[in-house]
């Protein structure tokens, strides 16, 4: 089966031809800012008639909800004029193949879990720790998206109830805490103010201020994981995203994790797959919910 592939961020829109996992005829266009809705309109109408008798079916990974088709988010003022876009129709227009959509995190989640055995490894998580926190849940070898493709927003349960406000509105939420937005929030107010690179790269030589912060991250990581586990029996985690994949990151998840009793454990790695994970992963979601049908 060959799927043309999509990824909606919310500065680039990546689209290429995925069949068994290999990516063809990738190519990048940036997200329509102004006039959005119209301009994605366009956009789409183009990258679908570019590969038009190529493929079987759409997928589509999305930063945001996608909500019965629609294009939501937590707090849609961050969509811009794409709040309440209507992906599954636009796409609709320009083909009558079968289109999937999901978050772009629930698609990463799907890429890192293809590998694993679900006998081994029914309960799976992928959180990813970059700007903001996202994450996406397998249950019983099956992408939990839920009525309304909220599953697995796991950045917005809650860090410290005393914390910092969240992009969500709510006070404390572990995005508010952990992400690399939050990182730079704490270290502007420095003396010299670091962006989030320089805040590992400080850490790395055991500045104070830099490794209080990474280990504010890391702990509240490995609360969130230890979470997962005790409420869904989550065997296995993965943690991506540049804040998760900084170097000396998951040892400190794993100390924090290894201080609480033995049931809040499970095996802790990093992602494998990098900036194609939405891709790879909605084209073999789609698949599994094709052959399903
Ligand atoms: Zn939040």
């Amino acid at each position: 089966m060959r799927c043309l592939a999509l990824d909606i961020g919310g500065t680039k829109i990546a689209a290429a031809l995925v069949e068994n996992n290999q990516i063809q005829q990738r190519q990048q266009i940036t997200t329509p800012q102004d006039d959005a809705a119209n301009a994605m309109h366009q956009a789409l109408a183009t990258l679908v008639q570019q590969y038009v008798g190529q493929f079987d079916y759409v997928a589509v990974a999305s930063t945001g909800i996608i909500n019965n088709g629609i294009l939501t988010a937590l707090n849609p003022k961050n969509l811009g004029g794409l709040a309440e876009f209507p992906l599954q129709d636009s796409i609709a227009r320009h083909t009558d193949k079968p289109i999937f959509l999901l978050n772009d995190v629930q698609a990463a989640a799907c890429a890192e879990y293809q590998h694993m055995d679900p006998q081994e490894v029914p309960n799976f998580a992928f959180i990813v720790v970059s700007t903001g926190v996202g994450g996406g849940i397998i249950l019983n070898g099956e992408l939990q998206t839920g009525p309304n493709g909220v599953v697995g927003h796991i950045g917005h349960s809650l860090a410290d109830p005393n914390g910092e406000m969240c992009g969500c509105g709510r006070r404390g939420c572990v995005e508010a805490v952990t992400a690399g937005r939050a990182i730079e929030r704490d270290a502007q107010k420095w003396d010299k103010p670091c962006s989030p690179k320089e805040v590992f790269a400080l850490f790395r030589e055991n500045d104070e201020k830099a490794t209080a912060l990474v280990h504010r991250s890391a702990k509240a990581i490995a609360n969130l994981v230890a979470d997962l586990v005790i409420c869904l029996d989550i065997q296995h985690v993965v943690i991506g995203g540049s804040v998760g994949l900084a170097d000396g990151y998951l040892p400190l998840v794993q100390q924090y994790m290894q201080a609480m009793p033995h049931f809040y454990h499970c095996k802790l790695s990093t992602a494998k797959y990098a900036g194609d994970a939405g891709l790879i992963g909605a084209a073999y979601w789609g698949e599994i919910v094709l052959a399903k049908a």
